[in-house]
């Protein structure tokens, strides 16, 4: 038995008829630049969001910096402003603060759900404070209720970084519905993933949409005339064709994810494994199943001697990479813990019963006897 942490040409093959289709619409059609197949993908993308607006991007961390740029055109943003981001992210969030010349404040997560809550944004709150990113991380909605409370209070724009949580729901308002705007990535091994780089933003703000359309085609409105100092990133129509085929069986696919989270947080019994916090089944659309153990090295190295492939999401905290040295110095002790104890088990919808099985007996059998084995 082989269990790889993530089978992409399996997952695609299971549509290949179709995106093989779909590619042979774009090939024919003739439009390889903002065509028809860009705005019908962003038009059912916001309507799976519930939002009026989607804005292609060419990748997540685009879409996140476009917003950031629409904020400073409309005046709502200046150079230096802080902005309020988790410890614990993938480094894009970071990037796109401070590629666009604001001040990232780092708030730690809670330890079990792992995501950021309003009592931590609190207290990084400064007069500088003009926006907050809640990362959904893993897949599984910050508690935005009581954050968006918080930042009507201290007037702070809300940017969700969603790159992770396609499809995840509070009181079935989904991701990206939340904030003043959100981020979204298709890179492929996201729950809804391209063939290729691929990301969007959505929004119910009407001028901030048109802004980012522009901003994102060099900073025009109309061929040769720029309104304002753009980008180049525009939603790929060949992926957006590919979107579009495998949006339609996203929900499809969130059931199975939930379902193998279900009989890992059922049948995974071993002390030594610190299983994730769940705080609600439709908040939660599990883009990575990622459990805690004092044990990791140890335990990687035995599921990988069971054929069981696993990943650490994510090894180093941005504060600590080299990239931010000048962050060094912070302290931010569960994030730093957090990356020494983290472990993603395979979540990947194509998985067989028996390969989930595997995992899971393999998850049970190790014991902390074979230390020394795989320091
Ligand atoms: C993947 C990801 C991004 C960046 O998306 P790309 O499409 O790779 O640029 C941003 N934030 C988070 C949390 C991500 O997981």
């Amino acid at each position: 038995m082989k269990v790889p942490f993530l089978n992409l040409k399996a997952i695609n093959q299971r549509y290949e008829t179709e995106l093989l289709a779909a590619c042979e619409r774009v090939i024919k059609s003739g439009w390889y630049i903002q065509s028809s197949e860009v705005s019908s993908f962003e038009q059912a993308f916001a309507e799976f969001c519930g939002t009026n607006y989607c804005v292609g991007a060419a990748n997540g961390l685009d879409a996140l910096r476009m917003t950031l740029a629409a904020w400073k055109v409309l005046g709502l943003l200046k150079d230096g402003d802080e902005v309020i981001v988790p410890g614990n992210t993938f480094i894009a969030t970071v990037l796109a603060v401070t590629d666009s010349n604001l001040v990232p404040v780092f708030v730690e997560p809670d330890p079990d759900s792992y995501l950021i809550t309003a009592a931590t944004v609190q207290e990084a709150i400064t007069e500088k404070s003009r926006v907050i990113i809640p990362v959904h991380l893993y897949g599984q909605l910050v508690d935005m209720p009581p954050l968006l409370t918080l930042a009507k209070q201290h007037n702070l724009l809300v940017l969700e970084d969603a790159a992770q949580a396609h499809g995840a729901a509070i009181q079935s308002k989904l991701a990206g519905n939340w904030g003043h705007a959100a981020a979204f990535s298709f890179y492929p091994g996201k729950n809804l993933g391209a063939l290729g780089d691929a990301g969007a933003v959505t929004t119910n703000d009407l001028k901030l949409a048109e802004i980012i359309h522009a901003l994102g085609n060099y900073g025009s409105e109309q061929k040769y005339i720029h309104k304002y100092q753009g980008f180049n990133s525009r939603l790929d129509p060949i992926q957006a064709a590919m979107l579009g085929v495998k949006l339609a069986r996203l929900n499809d696919d969130i059931r199975i994810r939930r379902k193998i989270a279900q009989r890992y947080l059922a049948e995974i019994k071993n002390p030594l494994i610190r299983l994730p916090e769940c705080l609600d089944v439709e908040r939660h659309v599990w883009h990575l199943f990622v459990i805690k153990t004092d044990h990791r090295t140890k335990l990687q190295g035995w599921l990988a001697d069971n054929n069981v492939e696993t990943m650490i999401h994510y090894p180093c905290a941005p504060h600590k990479q080299g990239a931010y040295s000048k962050y060094a110095h912070l302290s931010l002790p569960i994030t730093e813990l957090l990356q020494y104890q983290v472990l993603s088990l395979p979540i990947d919808p194509t998985l067989s019963v028996e390969q989930l099985t595997w995992v899971i007996a393999q998850c049970n059998i190790f014991s902390a006897d074979v230390e020394g084995l795989y320091d």
